[in-house]
């Protein structure tokens, strides 16, 4: 590694980067073979309303391999994206959480939505609506019972395949929503062109409400604003009863987060969902 302190040298390459390209070398080889090794698994976070009743929830994927672990999503997804491994990887999600979706239907505890993360890249392929049509063809009534978040990002990387895909997705049924809304540097012109139902305010805003009065200016706008277009708030993160109560304050429209629950495995929700049944009196 060749290394200058300083000057007008423009080319650094140093023992860290040398360790995250080995990293990703090995995840990318790994991770060719982590679904036929059944190491994948989804877990589902409930979607809370404002009384705290669960009424979504979102799917989001686990990798654990033998010798190196658990990875995070953080780390393993954008490697995914890089290999374009991706592909197979959304296709078991997709597949995994309609079967999921089917048997919590039989036993009458599946929820309003079920929401599924889609990669840019996946989103921006053009193939997606086709394969969710293949893959609810059997069960056409979880259509309306089944969501996908996407990133600013994915969605003002090509709007004109976006808004197709969109309107494609919610002419099916499916619900969409923005996802980390806020942490990308998109302007809110795209968001109005975009055909979605649902805008997620990314956990960093989330975080320092109430105490941040900035924080709280942003939160109180991005509800206004996503009301004023016609859609429903989602905030992310949600860990303390007085987030819970400042979100409630500006008219956010549900909360998802440790304090209502974190990622569990699908019998915990399905237990959660089946213990907030009222009970009718004798
Ligand atoms: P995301 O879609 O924004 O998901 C929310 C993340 O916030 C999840 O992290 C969740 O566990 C975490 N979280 C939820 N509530 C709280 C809280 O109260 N406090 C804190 N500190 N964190 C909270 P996770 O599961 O590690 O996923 C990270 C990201 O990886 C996701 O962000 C999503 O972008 C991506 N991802 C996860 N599953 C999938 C998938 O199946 N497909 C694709 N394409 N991406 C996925
Ligand atoms: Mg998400
Ligand atoms: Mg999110
Ligand atoms: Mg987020």
């Amino acid at each position: 590694a060749v290394q200058h302190d300083g000057g007008n040298a423009v080319c650094f390459y140093t023992p860290e980067m040398a360790a995250a390209a080995t990293r990703r070398m090995l995840l990318t080889m790994h991770l060719t073979h982590a679904i036929e090794r059944n190491e994948m698994h989804l877990v589902y976070q409930p979607i809370v309303d404002k009384t705290g009743r669960v009424v979504s929830a979102e799917a989001l994927l686990r990798w654990t391999h033998h010798s190196l672990g658990p990875v995070s999503p953080g780390e393993f997804i954008p490697v995914a994206e890089e290999s374009g491994l991706i592909v197979p990887i959304t296709d078991w999600v997709l597949s995994t959480a309609i079967g999921q979706m089917a048997r919590w239907e039989i036993e009458d505890v599946l929820p309003e939505r079920v929401f599924l993360n889609i990669s840019g890249q996946q989103f921006l392929r053009g193939n997606l609506t086709v394969r969710l049509t293949e893959l609810l063809a059997d069960c056409p009534a979880l259509r309306s019972r089944l969501g996908l978040e996407i990133t600013e990002q994915a969605a003002v990387r090509d709007l004109k395949v976006a808004v197709r895909t969109l309107g494609e997705l919610s002419a099916l049924g499916i619900q969409t929503a923005i996802d980390d809304f806020g942490s990308g540097y998109s302007s809110l012109s795209y968001v109005q062109q975009l055909p979605v139902a649902k805008l997620k305010i990314d956990r960093a805003f989330v975080i320092d409400v109430p105490e941040n009065p900035k924080s709280n200016a942003l939160v109180r706008a991005a509800v206004g604003m996503a009301h004023g277009l016609g859609l429903t708030t989602v905030a992310e993160g949600v860990e303390t009863e007085e987030q819970r109560d400042f979100l409630i304050s500006v008219g956010c429209d549900m909360m998802q987060g440790y304090l209502f629950g974190k990622p569990m495995m699908p019998d915990t929700l399905a237990d959660m969902v089946r213990g907030q049944r009222c009970v009718v009196p004798g």
